[in-house]
């Protein structure tokens, strides 16, 4: 077992869904933040139900890809089969969140992508922010969390020029290198969602503006930061 590994990734994950109360996108505990460490193959996760005031680092769960315990005493987040099945259908991730923020979720609820209107949006999503088709009754019925993932699958065009999903009638999805960079993902999208709303009906930024703004913060040609 590698302990170095298990010890990096409780204190990441701690940090990261730490960073969900603090940056107002959950209540309660309606949040959850994972990584990956792709050398050893292990997942960190948030446990189901414990509320942001009383996270441990030492309550972080640690599994395998394949969901098995390697280390922990709670019970994995609710949504453990989505990261999951994020991790395993897009080979790039090393952090996943999820939350219910409320201008994002709203755009979830709506069955609408979220369009690229500003800069803003083309800074860190290169194209529309999807949304899922909604899951079948038998998709819901059995396996609903892994299905959620699947589905994401499914659906998204570009995982990598835009690390963000909506599920229908649920709420968003954001990934990145780590847990801080979804979380990061995620405060961005939910900036976005709420501007986005009051561009309804309005003209999206054009390919032009797109193209500059994404690839100058990404990729082999970027040049923005230091
Ligand atoms: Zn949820």
């Amino acid at each position: 077992m590698d302990l170095k590994a298990i010890e990096k990734l409780k204190k990441n994950v701690y940090e990261a869904n730490m960073l969900l109360p603090k940056n107002g996108l959950v209540i309660f505990t309606w949040g959850n933040v994972s990584e990956m460490d792709r050398e050893a193959g292990l997942i960190g996760i948030k446990p189901s139900g414990v509320s942001y005031e009383d996270l441990r680092p030492e309550d972080i769960v640690v599994l395998d890809l394949s969901g098995r315990l390697v280390e922990g005493k709670m019970r994995a987040s609710s949504d453990t089969a989505t990261h999951l099945e994020l991790y395993r259908a897009f080979p790039f991730l090393g952090g996943i969140c999820h939350t219910h923020s409320r201008y994002a979720t709203i755009f979830a609820q709506r069955k609408e992508s979220i369009l690229p209107f500003g800069t803003t949006h083309a800074d860190y999503f290169h194209g529309a922010v999807p949304i899922t088709r909604p899951l079948t009754a038998e998709e819901i019925a059995d396996d609903y969390e892994q299905n959620t993932g699947k589905v994401i699958a499914e659906c998204h065009p570009d995982p990598e020029g835009i690390p963000a999903v909506l599920v229908a009638n649920h709420g968003p999805f954001t990934w990145g290198k780590n847990g801080k960079d979804a979380v990061h993902n995620a405060t961005v999208l939910e900036e976005v969602a709420l501007m986005a709303l009051y561009c309804q009906g309005k003209d999206p930024v054009g390919s032009d503006i797109l193209d500059k703004h994404y690839f100058r913060k990404h990729g082999a040609n970027a040049y923005y930061g230091q």
